[in-house]
């Protein structure tokens, strides 16, 4: 009997890895066997500690790994994979490669600092912390990735196909509609993973890429993300309050922070502002876009331009790159980065890490919130436990460098730029299916967001929706074997 096991992103929102054995024969062994994502967990330790452990199967018996797209919960486990024994062939899409070329190996670089610090901060010679896997073990990984194209058959074996359709998330982000058996007798399966949010500029302003995942899908089984299960995004219009909250800011001579995730988030905010700029909603005040791998995915973005909105596509055909347009700066080096400091005229500074938990933004956030001028906005999740998430919620200090920075500037947050679909944006796809699937796993959702999503399902739908459990097997029924 085929299955499909699920190795993460059930009961949490990281870790992404579903594994398909088509075995035919009740043994698993001759099965061909496929991992759709391979992601870290990250957040608490109790997730974070089975980065450590092995998969149930040995890494060389996986035959093969798609990914549905490019954040390090759903491909930074990769270079672990490959490091264990992994030797065939990851497929992405060609954006994925890219945005993969430039996150694993600063995820690798940073299990080395972690790793270092560590061991300075234990001082044991005994038991040295070695990383998950290193700068160089992440950049030899890359040596793995296959291009696909979005809508291309790939038969990886004779009874295991899949192609990508459009999930419209992040760039080069899809589904993967795999298929079990052979010519007409076939099982389909489609996994999601992240679904982006659907095609209304007012609701989902300032996508960069396609939105609105593909319609019209058919499957036997579908393995869903549910990270909003349980919340609804705000329908109105964000930019007229953006546009006051910067305008507001500038008047009184002040500078605008915002912490911003490097890939997507940081692209689309730079859209957003020229487009403020251009209508006349916002004075024309410098950017600067303070992030060395925000930089990286800025060309990358400016590579792929078939993943556009014709929205996007209008603007560069108007304004031409954002790398040159005047008055928007992309600090590359440490240097640039410390120049930024001295700018004491209205401005807005665009960095990471996006809740604040690391990299430059930490030095602006330092020099910018004890000033009441200035506003610190906050344009996306924040953890419970981070930094961001102490600054959002107006405590009088934060800890920054080991020194306590009091928080006077305006602390201001804006909740409609997730690239998350929520349960009414979900429903609306849902219902552009041509037939209605067996089953439906949740995955990817903390357990509330995933019980909350399934009741919604089956009362809106009357789909069979169950939720997926941490290394639970479901039996897929093998075409070949009835
Ligand atoms: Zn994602």
């Amino acid at each position: 009997m085929a299955y499909i096991q699920f190795l993460g992103a059930a009961g949490t929102v990281t870790g992404s890895k579903h594994l398909i054995n088509t075995s035919n024969d009740g043994s698993g062994k001759s099965g061909f066997q496929v991992l759709i994502d391979c992601g870290l967990f990250q957040g608490p330790k109790e997730w974070r500690e089975r980065n450590w452990r092995n998969l149930p199967i040995p890494a060389n018996e996986i035959d093969a790994v798609i990914l549905t797209h490019a954040h390090l919960d759903h491909c930074g486990w990769i270079p672990r994979l490959v490091k264990e024994g992994f030797q065939g062939a990851i497929y992405a899409t060609p954006p994925t490669i890219d945005l993969c070329g430039i996150i694993l190996p600063d995820s690798g670089h940073l299990q080395e600092e972690d790793a270092a610090f560590y061991n300075k901060k234990k001082k044991s010679k005994h038991e040295p912390a070695l990383p998950l896997y290193t700068l160089q073990e992440a950049e030899q990984s890359l040596q793995h990735f296959k291009p696909v194209p979005v809508g291309e058959r790939i038969q990886l074996a004779p009874d295991f196909s899949f192609r990508y359709v459009r999930a419209a998330h992040i760039l080069g982000s899809c589904m993967v509609e795999a298929s079990l058996g052979a010519a007409t007798n076939t099982q389909r399966l489609l996994f999601t993973g992240d679904i982006g949010r659907v095609l209304d500029h007012k609701v989902a302003p300032g996508k960069v890429v396609h939105s609105g995942p593909t319609e019209g899908e058919s499957a036997d089984v579908v393995v869903m993300e549910s990270t909003y299960g349980n919340r609804v995004h705000p329908k109105e219009d964000p930019l007229p309050e953006l546009a006051s909250l910067i305008s507001a800011t500038a008047r009184r001579g002040g500078t605008v922070v915002i912490p911003a995730f490097a890939i997507e988030r940081t692209q689309k905010f730079i859209f957003i502002l020229k487009h403020l700029m251009e209508s006349g909603q916002i004075p024309r005040l410098p950017v600067f876009c303070d992030s060395p791998m925000a930089i990286k995915a800025v060309e990358i973005f400016l590579k792929h331009d078939e993943e556009y909105t014709e929205e996007t596509r209008s603007m560069i055909r108007r304004y031409g790159s954002p790398l040159q347009w005047p008055g928007f700066t992309f600090a590359l080096t440490s240097e640039d980065s410390k120049k930024i400091n001295a700018v004491l005229t209205p401005s807005i500074i665009l960095s990471s890490s996006g809740m604040a938990t690391g990299g430059r933004i930490l030095h602006h956030l330092a020099q910018r919130l004890p000033d009441p001028k200035n506003l610190v906005l906050f344009i996306g999740f924040q953890a419970p436990g981070t930094r961001g998430f102490v600054i959002k919620n107006k405590s009088s200090e934060v800890k920054i460098f080991g020194d306590f920075v009091p928080i006077r500037a305006q602390v201001a947050a804006l909740e409609q730029f997730s690239d998350h679909a929520d349960p009414p944006e979900l429903l609306q796809w849902l219902r552009t299916f041509r037939s209605r699937p067996q089953v439906a796993y949740l995955v990817h959702g903390e357990p509330d967001a995933s019980s909350h999503l399934q009741e919604t399902m089956k009362g809106e739908l009357g789909w069979n929706v169950e939720v997926a459990e941490y290394l639970e097997k479901v039996e897929i029924s093998h075409p070949l074997s009835s």
